[in-house]
């Protein structure tokens, strides 16, 4: 007579059986879960974005299930799908519930864990610049229709800054001439400034000026955008 399967852990006598000892046994044993507790994750007190692999990024639910994701690691389990839930936030911490499924030796397992992310806040690189005015542009409007084409520029710049982080006014200096609208990002400047061409029928002139060597030996160059509306 073939005697009965137990478990010698606990003394289970019901499967499944993972080599020699109950699925609750060995998962108590081994863990095949493998994450932190807590995590870090920065995060841009001025603009809200969040830092990932050294990028910004929108702090959608999406990029911080996928933040949380890359610190996972599982253990010994084939055909492993990996899900991330939130399970709760406030504002400097969010919590987690990290699930993997698949198989050990055909025997499906559920493993389950919380994860704590800290947020902590940070000034990021864009902001940095932008605060101790840094600008790549000026816009210098002049004409009847200074205000509207100002307005109009500020919106123009705030859409494209989802894409350009430094797509943003620094400073605004008025004169008897008009306007000179200093601005962080040169490619947004000349986006917008382009756009104000159509829209206000503006004549656009461009002059550059070097204003220094960066570290690689590379000339930077200032634009100069004079916008007539
Ligand atoms: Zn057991
Ligand atoms: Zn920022």
């Amino acid at each position: 007579m073939q005697s009965k399967r137990f478990c010698p852990s606990c003394g289970k006598t019901s499967g499944p059986f993972i080599r020699g000892i109950c699925k609750e046994c060995f998962l108590k044993e081994h863990k095949l879960l493998i994450l932190p507790e807590k995590l870090e994750l920065q995060q841009c007190r001025d603009c809200n974005k969040i830092l990932l692999r050294g990028k910004l990024a929108e702090p959608s639910e999406a990029a911080l299930k996928e933040f949380v994701k890359k610190h996972v690691r599982v253990k010994e389990l084939v055909n492993e799908t990996i899900t991330v839930e939130l399970q709760q936030r406030n504002d400097s911490e969010i919590e987690f519930r990290v699930m993997a499924k698949g198989f050990l030796e055909s025997i499906p397992l559920l493993l389950e864990r919380n994860v704590l992310v800290r947020v902590q806040p940070v000034q990021c690189d864009c902001c940095m610049r932008l605060k101790s005015n840094y600008h790549e542009a000026k816009v210098q409007l002049r004409g009847m229709k200074t205000e509207p084409a100002f307005n109009r520029l500020q919106e123009l710049l705030k859409g494209l800054r989802k894409k350009d982080c430094l797509s943003a006014i620094v400073a605004v200096e008025k004169n008897k001439n008009g306007l000179d609208v200093l601005i962080g990002s040169r490619k947004a400047a000349a986006t917008a400034v382009n756009q104000l061409k159509r829209e206000f029928e503006a004549k656009v002139k461009t002059a550059f000026k070097l204003v220094g060597v960066d570290k690689k030996g590379k000339e930077r160059k200032r634009v100069t955008f004079s916008v007539r509306v």
